[in-house]
């Protein structure tokens, strides 16, 4: 098997880790910001126990529940992106091996697949 190995210069890696780095540091601010919405944590409730106020609590909850999960998703997804940098593989899809397209990752820094995988992954999810 072909060695499939095309580095990225160091120039462009080190600012892409500074920057994955402030990212992720972000988003965890961002979800500690969401838990604090959450009516549904803990000693974040109010004492209104009216029906308006149990309909609200719930949407927030859901909006802040659901908002957590995208960022948890998103702070995964750079944890993975900065192993494979690590690893020397970013930018090579982790499904066929092939490089993913420059276009792509100018886009999706984090993207893990090239776009035909993703295209297929996406037509088995349905
Ligand atoms: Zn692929």
């Amino acid at each position: 098997m072909e060695e499939n190995k095309i580095k990225f210069p160091r120039s462009i890696l080190l600012p892409l880790i500074k920057y994955l780095k402030g990212e992720k540091k972000r988003l965890k601010e961002t979800k500690d910001e969401l838990k604090k919405e959450d009516p549904f944590v803990i000693g974040n409730r109010d004492d209104d126990n009216s029906i308006d106020s149990e309909v609200a609590e719930t949407v927030e909850h859901d909006r802040s529940s659901a908002m957590r999960s995208q960022v948890t998703r998103s702070i995964i997804e750079i944890r993975k992106t900065l192993t494979r940098i690590k690893l020397g593989k970013y930018g090579i899809c982790a499904s066929c091996g092939k490089m993913i397209d420059t276009d792509r990752l100018a886009v999706n820094l984090t993207a893990e697949f090239c776009v035909a995988c993703e295209a297929a992954k996406e037509k088995k999810r349905g």
